[in-house]
């Protein structure tokens, strides 16, 4: 799966770095908020999403400075490698939301 890289859009965060990459689907919708500080964030072209989609290493990607999560099911995420929390799960309300959204697409493809 490619490696999406994503950026603060204010730079006050204090918990996480100002850019951390995210392994996700290419039908995924980018996150919004940061997975770690919950702050807004956008998804940014970068060289990493372009040049290592195949051979990525999170691992390498930690050592500089980012933070990679995968997505291991429906709104939880497992972290690969980096600083930051171990896992993310959103709340129920999330889920609802997302799986919302899911029956709207189906509904649309009718
Ligand atoms: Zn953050």
């Amino acid at each position: 799966m490619p490696v999406y890289e994503y950026e603060h859009l204010h730079d006050d965060c204090v918990l996480c770095d100002y850019r951390f990459a995210a392994v996700q689907g290419v039908d995924e919708p980018p996150l919004e908020f940061c997975p770690s500080c919950g702050l807004e964030v956008r998804r940014v072209v970068s060289q990493i999403s372009v040049v290592t989609t195949q051979s990525f290493d999170a691992h390498i990607a930690a050592k500089k400075g980012f933070t990679t999560w995968k997505r291991s099911g429906m709104g939880t995420w497992e972290k690969v490698a980096g600083d930051g929390v171990d896992y993310i799960v959103g709340s129920d309300g999330d889920k609802a939301a997302v799986t919302e959204k899911s029956a709207k697409v189906v509904d649309l493809s009718e």
